[in-house]
């Protein structure tokens, strides 16, 4: 429902940033109201009494209490949890589509602190936004330590109240502030910051893309902040190494399910026949999406070679467009193909 929503109304405003805020009860199947009454449509009262009905037969009653239900919402098979998944996938993709970074805040519930007792189920949805490419970022550190009771609207009303709203603005600025960096803009309005003082990778051709965007930004055009894990690597040693995006390693610790594709040079007749058979290519694939995660290369002119990688990995490529492309034969290249292969079983020449 709020997927429609964002793109009905949300991307009317050409967002370069999307900020999804998640809670605990957002895995809840979409509502029907199928028995709505008058009283439920016009009647505050009736509705804080059959709150307080539900709280009395959740605590004492038949009803799984409030944690039991917020857990049971998360239950593999729970149609929400599946509609939610769904809907955050959809969210991912379409900022994407549009070149939006979206990042997922998430509001921890409010009524029980230390111990949160849902540290399982924040997991369980940083692993999905996580898998879907995106940065989840859990508020809980902002209130942790503070008396629950306090950060509510009313006692028996466990939504957060201003003290708690600007516990999370904090925690959200805090996080948001350096991202901004990205359009080069500084804490300075008007000042703008490229190159090696914004920090890595220092490389020339990163400063330099950060030139144009920034003077881009500046000019009041639409750009599409760099994305730090498409900007290619080289080492111009003998071998040469290259690289783009996560390593294998990296990929894993963010949450990621791996396949992994290699191919040594010595199986590449090209590179065997220009007498540098050493080296080889890695590449990493999300497994569940088949999105290229990263690529690494060293052997004969990979710092050529890595720009097709790169290119896959900014239109955001997957195995199958990958493995469909025609390399030319005989060329060093075709042991990128291979490792593509490798990663899914298929590889050919080894
Ligand atoms: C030995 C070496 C090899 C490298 N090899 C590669 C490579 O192969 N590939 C690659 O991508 N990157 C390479 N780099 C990194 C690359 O050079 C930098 O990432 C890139 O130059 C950063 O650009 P920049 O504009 O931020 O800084 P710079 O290119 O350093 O530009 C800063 C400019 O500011 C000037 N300046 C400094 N202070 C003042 C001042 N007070 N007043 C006026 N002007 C000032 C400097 O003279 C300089 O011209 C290499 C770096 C080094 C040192």
């Amino acid at each position: 429902m709020e997927l429609e929503q964002f793109k009905e109304i949300g991307l009317r405003f050409k967002p370069d940033m999307v900020i999804l805020m998640y809670f605990i009860n957002d895995a809840e199947p979409i509502p029907t109201y199928p028995r709505e009454s008058w009283l439920d449509l016009h009647s505050a009262a009736w509705i804080v009494l059959n709150y307080r009905i539900d709280s009395l037969i959740r605590t004492f009653g038949p009803r799984p209490d409030w944690k039991h239900y917020y857990r049971n919402l998360y239950d593999d098979n729970a149609t929400g949890w599946q509609q939610t998944q769904k809907a955050i996938a959809g969210f991912a993709e379409t900022s994407r589509s549009m070149g939006a970074k979206l990042v997922v805040f998430h509001l921890p519930e409010l009524r029980e602190l230390k111990p949160y007792p849902f540290h399982d189920v924040t997991a369980k949805v940083k692993k999905v936004v996580e898998a879907n490419g995106l940065r989840f970022v859990d508020l809980l550190p902002t209130v942790e330590g503070m008396d629950p009771a306090s950060l509510w609207v009313t006692v028996p009303d466990p939504h957060p109240n201003g003290k708690a709203d600007t516990a999370f603005t904090d925690g959200m600025l805090r996080e948001l502030t350096p991202m901004l960096d990205e359009l080069c803009r500084t804490g300075e309005p008007g000042v703008y910051a490229i190159g090696d003082l914004t920090g890595p990778p220092w490389l020339a051709h990163k400063a330099s893309h950060e030139g144009v965007l920034c003077v881009e930004a500046i000019a009041g055009m639409h750009v599409h902040p760099m994305d730090i894990l498409n900007i290619p690597g080289c080492t111009y040693c003998r071998p040469q190494v290259a690289s783009v995006g996560l390593t294998e390693a990296a990929a894993k610790q963010k949450g990621h399910e791996v396949k992994v594709g290699r191919f040594p040079f010595i199986g590449n007749g090209k590179a065997i026949a220009m007498g540098e058979p050493e080296g080889m290519i890695k590449t990493v694939f999300d497994a569940r999406t088949g999105e290229l995660l990263g690529a690494h290369m060293a052997g004969p002119e990979v710092t050529e070679m890595i720009q097709g990688y790169t290119i896959a990995k900014t239109m955001e490529t997957t195995e199958a467009e990958l493995m469909e492309t025609v390399f030319p034969h005989p060329t060093i290249s075709e042991a990128m193909h291979e490792s593509v292969l490798d990663a899914y079983g298929r590889v050919i020449h080894i």
